[in-house]
């Protein structure tokens, strides 16, 4: 059996020592620069390089070319900030979203960091905990969640749990002095945003809404289409999020904890997302929505709803969505000499975004491919950036209130048989509720 070396915590002494027997490869790549170019395998390993490292923390991770320039370019080094210096999260609730996507996302993120869960399970919580090298005293139930005040690992609360819960545990996280990461939709009213908004004002904490879309890389290159008019004006944007539900007794067929049907849950992506695209604020909505009788799923929310938004620059947006049908996820921009579409636009994976124009007459398609990047991780790292350098998050709470607004609005003519309802809070300015834009994934 080799010898392997114990290293010993960060700050030991003794850590200087490991660094300056087992560092060679590390120092080799790189601090090669610093050393005078030395071919790689030749850098000796010095007390001064190996106070290099620890003063000034590892630099970024560079390998030589393999193929030709000619070559398609192959996955970059993601160079993570050093594990020291990223934000920490605790994650609360442990369901599918946590299991499925936001855990193994973290560890892709390059500023961020699982330090902490909460969950009323604690059987499933010390599985995960195993799973993610989390010790037993960073899992935290929701009777002693308010305990995370306490623990200085912790920057950030991402509160992954039914939707009528988000503002109750935003508000504790925020009292329990930490940022405040919170998953869509908002909350149930626009008064509790309200609430969560406030709460993290007065704690002095920022508070972000999980909009990964706004976030993701090919949608993003959508919104500069949009407002560089690279096809002309935009005239219409149809939005579609359908899918089939199952059982009947999950949270999302009750009112009380979901706020509403497939209108907060996926329905939100259309009106989020055509709002995000354009940087306007709809003057004026109308829906109808409509259940079908004595299916169990649908007796507290409702099924189906179609939707439109009239911009002041006179954009329509018609979207559709449904909690009974097959899963379509897609939107199509319309404008004056061309389309952009997204199908899939608001799947987790593998979306594709084409455009058609005819320059000369003739109709050209095209793929644009930028790559798949993980939504969550480019998200919670935003979060990051935004805590570590204090800036506001492209998706605060605001962002959330405005939704929440609209979709009252929203049932509002539902309710009336489609009836058009005037939206106040009528603004002419881009982007009124967003923050400072996000830079992750554009690398
Ligand atoms: P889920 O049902 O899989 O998980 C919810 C978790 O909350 C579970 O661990 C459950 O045990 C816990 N919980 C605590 N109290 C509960 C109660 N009273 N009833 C039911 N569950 C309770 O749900 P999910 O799909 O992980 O969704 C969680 C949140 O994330 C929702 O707000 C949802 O809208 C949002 N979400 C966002 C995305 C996205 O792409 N951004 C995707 C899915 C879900």
């Amino acid at each position: 059996m080799s010898n392997l070396p114990n290293p010993a915590p960060a700050c030991d002494p003794s850590r200087r020592q490991f660094i300056a027997q087992t560092g060679r490869g590390l120092l080799a790549v790189g601090v090669a620069g610093t050393l005078g170019n030395l071919p790689a395998a030749a850098a000796p390993i010095t007390d001064q390089a190996a106070d290099l490292v620890l003063q000034s923390g590892p630099t970024d991770v560079k390998l030589p070319e393999i193929n030709a320039k000619t070559e398609p370019k192959g996955t970059s080094i993601p160079n993570p900030q050093p594990v020291d210096q990223r934000v920490g999260y605790a994650v609360v609730g442990l369901g599918h979203l946590t299991l499925e996507e936001l855990l193994p996302a973290l560890s892709q993120c390059k500023k961020s960091k699982l330090v902490a869960l909460v969950s009323g399970d604690a059987d499933k919580m010390s599985k995960v905990a195993r799973q993610y090298g989390i010790s037993p005293q960073n899992c935290y139930s929701y009777q002693t969640y308010d305990n995370l005040k306490d623990n200085p690992a912790v920057d950030v609360i991402y509160i992954v749990l039914p939707n009528s819960m988000h503002a109750e545990y935003t508000i504790r996280g925020a009292r329990a002095g930490k940022h405040i990461l919170c998953e869509k939709p908002m909350a149930n009213t626009a008064k509790e945003c309200e609430q969560m908004i406030e709460a993290c004002q007065k704690a002095g904490k920022k508070l972000m809404i999980a909009y990964r879309i706004q976030y993701e890389p090919m949608n993003r290159k959508v919104q500069e289409m949009v407002r560089s008019n690279a096809f002309g004006k935009t005239k219409i944007i149809e939005a579609t999020n359908t899918q089939n539900q199952g059982p009947p007794d999950q949270w999302r067929h009750k009112k009380a904890l979901a706020g509403g049907g497939a209108l907060p849950d996926i329905g939100l992506y259309c009106l989020n997302t055509v709002r995000f695209l354009l940087g306007e604020e709809p003057a004026e909505v109308a829906a109808h929505m409509y259940s079908t009788p004595n299916d169990p799923r649908f007796k507290e929310i409702e099924e189906n709803m179609l939707f439109t938004l009239r911009f002041p620059s006179g954009v329509l947006a018609n979207c559709v969505t449904g909690y009974g049908s097959y899963t379509s996820k897609r939107y199509r921009v319309q404008a004056e000499t061309g389309w952009i579409q997204m199908d899939p636009a608001f799947s987790y994976h593998g979306l594709k975004l084409e455009q058609a124009h005819a320059p000369d007459g003739n109709e050209q398609k095209a793929q644009i491919n930028l790559g798949e990047k993980n939504q969550f991780a480019l998200e919670m790292d935003h979060f990051s950036d935004c805590v570590k350098n204090n800036k506001t998050p492209y998706t605060p709470g605001e962002e959330g209130l405005q939704d929440q607004r609209i979709m009252e609005a929203l049932y509002q003519s539902a309710r009336n048989g489609g009836k058009p309802v005037k939206l106040k809070n009528e603004t002419a300015k881009l982007d009124a509720f967003r923050g400072t834009p996000p830079t992750e994934g554009q690398s």
